[in-house]
């Protein structure tokens, strides 16, 4: 109850002029300071065709990020970086060294985190995983029967997917291990919907610490509302007009492009590469980061940046 009211509080206080200036006031920053916060991606290569997802669209060259390309691109934000993510526009175990890049990272205190369809996880990654010092992984996993599971993930193999989420979170309870914090992320399609009460029952059993119930953003669906448009609407996420929060972060591509936001999955918006121009790619574009900032371009139409992206469950809380 005192979630929804804090929620409820969040979402006025975001319409408030305050917020704005505060907004703003960070976005200023930036004219003096590099972002905190990053996403580097570092393979635009997917084994799935995911169904509301770009990347099987993707008309952008499709390579891994090499090692020396990472930590070039690393020694110019390493001082200024709070967070990165790790994948952007693909499934991040396909690049071999995903991992030792956010060794590197974590390594320097940087928090680290990846998303990941989970087909790729075995033995010998998941050891990796526990020592590369990564701090948050989230599993896409969009269904609870092969059918629904295979509806989405298109291409991919439910029983693998689920079998490796086990694995990985059967090891954390062996090592006693604080961290990653694991989240398991289940997109609630109408089609997924029904399947909510098992993924819960899942997510208890196997011991994730938080289970994700992701909303539809409602641009994904509204040329298709009658397959995907899950029945309770608290799962569609809704256009917002707040100051958008990616003037103040930096989006890298695969080949060091430097992209608006994380929406726009096809850089058609790229101003600049970071291999090329440095940190002047960030100082040199403050009338772009204001645009951001305004939502002024035409992808931002109807764009829900800042909403709520679902309900999330503490299961460890829940536990503990
Ligand atoms: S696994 Fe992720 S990147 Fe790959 S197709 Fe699905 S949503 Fe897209
Ligand atoms: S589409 Fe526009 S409003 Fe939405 S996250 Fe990207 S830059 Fe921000």
């Amino acid at each position: 109850m005192s979630r929804i009211i804090l929620r409820k509080a969040k979402e006025i206080f975001d319409k408030t002029p305050l917020n704005k200036i505060l907004l703003k006031r960070k976005l200023i920053e930036t004219k003096y300071f590099m972002p905190s916060e990053y996403i580097v991606e570092t393979t635009n290569f997917c084994n799935l065709q995911c169904r509301l997802c770009d990347n099987p669209r993707l008309k952008r060259k499709k390579e891994n990020m090499s090692f020396e390309t990472f930590l070039e691109i690393f020694y110019l934000i390493k001082s200024s970086a709070k967070s990165i993510d790790f994948d952007l526009g693909g499934e991040p175990l396909i690049n071999p060294d995903t991992l030792k890049m956010v060794k590197v990272a974590a390594k320097e205190g940087i928090k680290t985190s990846l998303a990941t369809n989970a087909h790729f996880l075995n033995k010998e990654n998941i050891n990796e995983i526990f020592d590369s010092g990564l701090s948050n992984i989230f599993l896409s996993f969009g269904g609870m029967t092969k059918e629904t599971y295979n509806f989405y993930h298109a291409g991919g193999d439910f029983e693998k997917a689920k079998e490796n989420i086990t694995a990985l979170c059967n090891e954390k309870k062996r090592r006693g291990a604080t961290s990653p914090k694991i989240e398991l992320s289940f997109l609630v399609t109408r089609k997924s919907e029904p399947e909510i009460p098992l993924i819960k029952k899942f997510a208890k059993e196997i011991g994730v610490d938080v289970l994700l119930l992701k909303s539809l953003h409602h641009a994904w669906v509204e040329d298709k509302e009658d397959i995907f448009t899950p029945k309770n609407k608290r799962f569609i996420r809704k256009p917002t007009t707040i100051p958008c929060a990616w003037s103040q972060k930096m989006v890298i591509y695969v080949n060091g492009d430097v992209g608006i936001c994380c929406y726009d999955q096809h850089g058609k918006n790229v101003y600049g590469n970071i291999l090329k121009e440095k940190q002047a790619v960030w100082f040199r574009n403050y009338k772009i980061r204001e645009r951001i900032f305004n939502r002024q371009y035409e992808m931002c139409k109807n764009c829900s940046q800042g909403a709520n992206i679902g309900q999330r469950i503490n299961l460890r809380k829940k536990d503990g």
